[in-house]
């Protein structure tokens, strides 16, 4: 049974597109293997050398806050949100709103056709919607590589850092995976605290049988125990430090949604400091 529209989205999504010129979108329209269009949104900062956030959402679909809180966030870069005091247009964003719209729209976790879509990156081309999400990673990972070699911009990383959102029904609290590499400063624990303002932080010592520090569940290195997740995709294939944010399903909407936009602005001040 339909409990939410994913035309609803889509109507958002094209409405932000008419809007600005620095927003573009990469569409898959339906097709055999999927009835529903996919989206992947890019905002260019007027200043082209910003650094680049990856932020994805939906890949349950039984976890809608990271879904409203992704469409919020590029309609607040379309609208060049002055009520904002967060300047998030001064950043280049890739942002895939909604990846597993069947889900979405019947509030289950898997696809339609009953796959956990976020253990299927191993081979991501399995499936229409990982293999969308992958092949628009990879298009954004090939435009960057042609600009290094006309040197047009200096090399750096090309996702500086990706947030994947997520919910849990489970949890009384917010709480995040950190996944990065040991060489790699953690800032987990400076997003627990600007959230913890907002709603209560899961303080169980452990989740799904890892351990969590006050809100923060470490995934240091190569990591497999989660199996073939975007994180992990993310880390060995495009060497790119992933957070995932878990707010809690029994919250009150607006709250996980503002705890997860609260999560995505400090994760990317904080971002940079990152590295040692
Ligand atoms: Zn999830």
């Amino acid at each position: 049974m339909k409990v939410r529209n994913y035309g609803d989205v889509v109507d958002r999504i094209l409405a932000a597109l008419r809007k600005s010129d620095h927003l573009t979108c990469w569409h898959q329209a339906s097709s055999a293997s999927s009835s529903y269009p996919l989206f992947c949104l890019r905002w260019t900062a007027q200043q082209k050398s910003s650094p680049l956030f990856y932020v994805s959402a939906g890949i349950h679909g039984d976890e809608p806050a990271g879904v409203a809180c992704a469409v919020r966030l590029i309609e607040m870069l379309a609208d060049h949100d002055k009520h904002n005091p967060f300047p998030f247009n001064k950043y280049n964003w890739l942002i895939s709103p909604c990846d597993n719209p069947y889900g979405y729209e019947r509030d289950i976790r898997e696809n339609a056709t009953g796959l956990d879509l976020n253990r299927m990156f191993e081979t991501p081309t399995q499936c229409p919607e990982t293999a969308f999400i992958a092949e628009s990673l990879q298009r954004k990972q090939s435009a960057h590589v042609e600009k290094l070699n006309n040197n047009i911009i200096e090399e750096k990383a090309i996702i500086e850092l990706a947030l994947d959102l997520h919910e849990d029904s489970d949890s009384d609290g917010f709480y995040l995976w950190e996944r990065r590499t040991s060489q790699c400063l953690p800032i987990g624990n400076m997003i627990v605290k600007s959230v913890a303002g907002l709603c209560p932080i899961n303080q169980d010592p452990l989740i799904e049988n890892h351990r969590n520090e006050n809100g923060v569940i470490t995934l240091l290195d190569k990591v497999t125990t989660k199996g073939w997740t975007r994180g992990r995709y993310l880390a060995e294939q495009l060497n790119t430090r992933c957070l995932i944010l878990e707010t809690p399903t029994q919250l009150d909407w607006e709250i996980r949604i503002a705890a997860q936009l609260t999560a995505v602005q400090t994760a990317i001040k904080h971002a940079g400091s990152c590295k040692k």
